[in-house]
């Protein structure tokens, strides 16, 4: 019947097949002519970029998913997979590679590039596509046949293909050859392969101009003009290149680079090109570039002046020196379009980006259109800042970013503050009060003088809209009470790098009991932990004492405790586990053996090899006078990784700089830090000095004795050291430093003979003017970077003199360590600094000093706990023999603290107090009801 119904109609015509390029990941994408262009991922190609390789090369696929994630994420149309490395096997790792990709629907969406220059590559590639992708790339390279083998396969794959402009006689590098060839190539694929003409690709080749040769001046000419030819005569064909390609001879100048990208790549879309495979991030937008490089620009590209390479190298360098000449990291010039957003997104920009040029700009619009100065902190500003900390707590953003926001957030706020205050006074007239999120006071306790944690955590907070007030280093309990009293702070934040120091802080807590203080009780710093809090803070205070583990830590921490509604849970789960903290502590018996008995299984060295040094006495150093000691001969010996870790990013250098998720930040980080250690290296903003020295010595007991002069006969000073006593379940020996040292035999001098060594150096002279300029340009980045890379300096100091006291100790000489094997501490000998696990005992300090007259010899001091500063501050005693190792002298018995209180001659009960942390037993308090102990000291404890 339907025949009946149909048969006098004739067939449709079918419809004229579309000549659009259809690809296909999961999703279509189709390449209309208005689809302006087609952005094609290629940071998955281990040959453009090292970081996909090294991942790939390592096998970490899934890490190297993530890259591929990433371009998608940024954009992506296409995503162009390669694995051309010369230790790989290709075809293996594609399949791997793309196997993995199926499986992920948010990367397999969009078509994939099989792209490389085996054809066995491609084709396992092929293998693997779901949809339809595109082969990059065959050419006439190998001759017809092959190409024609080749072109038909893929088209059984089901792809599209890029063709390069070769042939038998090798890559067309004219107008005229890259003509013939595409000629050539189209009939073949169209007439004998049967090939849609939309799914050809060609690769006229793009090439690189600005050599200085001339017959290269043309090249991307005779790319723009091939591209427009192949529109017109090719029906239906499509245009692709390399555009990064054209500006390889201006590598190390981004700038020109990115324009160069930008006005060939605009140009040759006028002429049609359809896709460029280029690094987003490496091209600029045509109407931003500005015109006197624009125009250079294009007299290269378009060959118009004979001098044009010349100039264009000469404005190069003039850019490049003024990109390094300011201290605020160079803004590529593709960023600048978001210029044009309304004031509310720029200011968002700004503070995501931590761009801070136009804030004092933007903010004043702002305010004009706001009426009220606090209305714009309220509003965009604080918008602003939560995307910031929203994208921080979400480990989008990093530490370094959130600090430059704030120096974007502070600037605004200072530019705001003359108009607030009107304000305020207004508002307060009126009876208003002028609330921000609340205001917490933080300070480095007593004796302590490192806060670079500290600083961070104050930036972290300010940008969250609390009002902090920073009392700084070396704070006194009673002026912390007395400010948090006046100030009528919500919260205290104490921090302390130095064992002593969370002693100081048990007192502060003590004292704001005593007093009445009802605030929360913030915890942090190095030697801080969540079970010394627990056990040792949080028991003499009765309002919460919290340990903030980071500055990442810091905004939830404390938005909690503010929070009516959050408080009471969060206290209760405080209060929860850090009782278990206490019950697990108080379960914790460590199983200690006598002292003798420890003694009786010290370690047998020998003392076969006990070279003598140079010279015995003291001898100054300073990179103001001293030949040979500057600040840029300590730069080779700086171990970046810890670096790092103070802008809470973890990894090792170098490998951080390529880490999967922070890489990108860690780069820039670093490039921050090389600036700003340039400035300082070449203007001398700081003054490293150290004072070193040997001298004659012999282990008398635990204890090692020095010696004026090589009669031995008077002692010059003598070092106290712990001896480990934690039962050892094998029959490791119980260690102690002075082993290291030969023992001073009954008989004759020269059986004595041994030596050790000590020092104390510092870069921080200076460094508080370099701090105090930058916090003054509200510029607590670099402020915090200035800090950072003292500490560097210092502990590179120390490095670097370590060398030179082992070469003048004669066993040095002949070492042959790489600067990475120095700083892994691969030579003989160790340099011990009191406070750390193998001499825990801060107050050893206070004898070296007099040692060394290191603060007159040096300037550097030591503070009531034994803190040294300047804060980028290391000393330590250095140690010869073959067999010195660093260990940690663990939990110390009741019968070892009162044999050291009298071979040191302290008081007990300050021997316990400095050594706190480490005591196995719990000390008796001075209370009159404690019963006596008979003591060798001759006095009663
Ligand atoms: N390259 C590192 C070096 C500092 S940490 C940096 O730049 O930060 C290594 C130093 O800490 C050692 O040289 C020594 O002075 C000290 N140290 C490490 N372990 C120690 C231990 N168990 N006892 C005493 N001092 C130790």
């Amino acid at each position: 019947q339907i025949h009946d119904a149909v048969h006098t109609f004739a067939p449709r015509a079918l419809p004229t097949p579309e000549p659009h390029l259809r690809l296909k990941g999961t999703e279509p994408f189709t390449l209309t002519p208005e689809e302006n262009i087609v952005s094609i991922g290629e940071r998955t190609n281990v040959t453009g970029s090292p970081k996909f390789a090294k991942l790939i090369l390592a096998g970490k696929f899934d890490e190297a998913l993530t890259v591929a994630r990433q371009q998608v994420e940024n954009g992506a149309n296409i995503l162009d997979v390669n694995m051309d490395e010369g230790m790989l096997d290709g075809a293996a790792a594609m399949h791997r590679f793309l196997s993995l990709v199926t499986a992920e629907p948010d990367i397999a969406k969009v078509p994939i590039m099989v792209d490389s220059s085996k054809w066995s590559v491609i084709e396992a590639g092929l293998k693997c596509l779901q949809g339809k992708g595109i082969v990059n790339s065959i050419s006439l390279k190998e001759g017809e046949e092959k190409f024609l083998e080749q072109a038909r396969l893929v088209r059984r794959y089901g792809a599209a293909v890029v063709v390069m402009a070769f042939d038998e006689r090798g890559q067309a590098d004219t107008f005229e050859r890259r003509v013939e060839i595409c000629r050539r190539v189209y009939d073949l694929l169209t007439q004998r392969v049967g090939f849609p003409p939309q799914d050809i690709i060609f690769d006229p080749n793009v090439l690189t101009v600005g050599t200085g040769i001339e017959e290269h001046a043309n090249y991307a000419v005779d790319f723009i003009r091939a591209t427009h030819w192949i529109k017109q005569h090719l029906p239906f064909a499509k245009v692709s290149g390399g555009i990064s390609n054209v500006s390889f001879s201006y590598r190390g100048n981004n700038a020109v680079r990115e324009a160069m990208h930008a006005a060939f790549q605009y140009h040759a879309i006028k002429a049609g090109l359809d896709m460029g495979i280029v690094n987003a991030g490496m091209l600029a937008v045509y109407d931003e570039i500005p015109k006197d490089l624009l125009e250079l620009v294009e007299d290269v590209l378009l060959n118009r002046r004979e001098d044009a390479t010349e100039r264009l190298v000469a404005f190069g360098e003039e850019l490049k020196r003024k990109a390094t000449a300011s201290t605020t990291t160079a803004q590529p010039v593709e960023e600048l379009a978001w210029r044009k957003a309304p004031v509310q997104q720029r200011l968002e920009h700004a503070l995501v980006k931590g761009i801070a040029d136009f804030v004092e700009l933007d903010v004043e619009e702002a305010r004009q259109q706001y009426g009220r100065p606090l209305a714009v902190i309220e509003g965009p500003l604080m918008a602003g800042m939560n995307v910031v900390g929203d994208l921080f707590g979400a480990g989008k953003m990093f530490l370094p970013q959130v600090v430059k926001s704030a120096r974007v957030m502070k600037k605004a706020v200072a530019y705001l503050t003359p108009f607030m205050e009107a304000e305020k006074a207004a508002a307060v007239a009126a009876g208003h009060a002028v609330q921000t999120q609340g205001r917490i006071l933080l300070a480095t306790v007593k004796g302590d003088v490192h806060d670079i944690g500290k600083n961070i955590v104050g930036v972290v907070l300010a940008c969250n809209n609390y009002e902090v007030i920073d009392l700084g280093v070396m704070v006194s309990c009673e002026k912390i009470l007395e400010t948090a009293r006046q100030q009528g702070v919500h919260i205290i934040g104490l921090s302390g790098l130095i064992t002593p120091s969370l002693d100081e802080m048990v007192h502060v807590a003590r004292e704001m009991e005593r007093t009445g203080i009802k605030l929360p009780l913030l915890i942090g710093g190095a030697t801080t932990s969540k079970a010394h809090t627990a056990v040792k803070i949080s028991p003499h205070y009765s309002e919460p004492v919290i340990h903030v583990l980071d500055a990442s830590r810091a905004v939830p921490v404390v938005s909690g405790l503010l929070s009516a509604e959050q408080k009471p849970a969060l206290v209760n789960q405080l209060r929860d586990e850090y009782a278990r903290l206490r019950a697990q502590h108080a379960g914790q018996q460590v199983k200690l053996v006598s002292i003798e008995e420890a003694r009786a299984n010290a370690p047998k060295l020998s003392f076969d090899d006990r070279p003598r040094p140079e010279f015995t006495g003291k001898r100054a150093l300073t990179t103001e006078s001293t030949p040979g000691v500057a600040l840029s001969d300590l730069v080779p010996f700086i171990d970046w990784s810890p670096f790092f870790h103070t802008w809470e990013l973890r990894g090792r250098y170098p490998a951080i700089l390529n880490h999967p998720r922070h890489g990108e930040e860690a780069r820039k980080l670093f490039a921050d830090a090389q600036r700003l250690l340039e400035q300082i290296v070449t203007g001398k903003l700081i003054t490293a000095r150290a004072v070193y020295g040997f001298f004659p010595a012999n282990r008398v007991g635990d204890d090692v004795e020095l010696y004026t002069d090589e009669s031995r006969t008077r002692v010059l000073a003598t070092f106290h050291f712990l001896r480990q006593q934690a039962e050892k379940r094998d029959d490791t020996p119980y260690r102690c430093l002075a082993d290291f040292v030969a023992p001073r035999p009954a008989s004759s001098a020269a059986e004595a003979r041994d030596y050790i060594g000590g020092f104390a150096v510092s870069p921080g002279f200076g460094l508080d003017e370099v701090v105090k300029k930058f916090k003054g340009d509200l510029d607590d980045y670099n402020a915090i970077m200035a800090e950072a890379l003292a500490d560097r300096l210092a502990e590179a100091f120390a490095e670097f003199l370590h060398k030179r006291a082992r070469e003048e100790w004669g066993y040095g000489k002949a070492e042959t360590l790489s600067t990475d094997e120095l700083i892994e501490e691969k030579y003989r000998g160790i340099r011990p600094a009191a406070g750390y696990p193998a001499c825990p005992d801060h107050t050893e300090k206070q004898i070296l000093w007099e040692l060394l007259d290191v603060e007159r010899a040096t300037g550097i001091k030591l503070t009531e706990s034994c803190a040294m500063w300047p804060g980028s501050s290391v000393s330590g005693l250095y140690f010869a023999h073959p067999e010195s190792k660093y260990f940690g002298v663990g939990k110390i018995g009741r019968d070892q603290v009162l044999d050291y209180h009298v071979r040191k001659g302290m008081p007990l009960a300050d021997v316990e107090r400095w050594l706190g942390e480490w005591l196995g037993y719990l000390p008796q308090k001075p209370e009159p009801a404690a019963a006596p102990v008979a003591c060798a000291c001759g006095t009663a404890h």
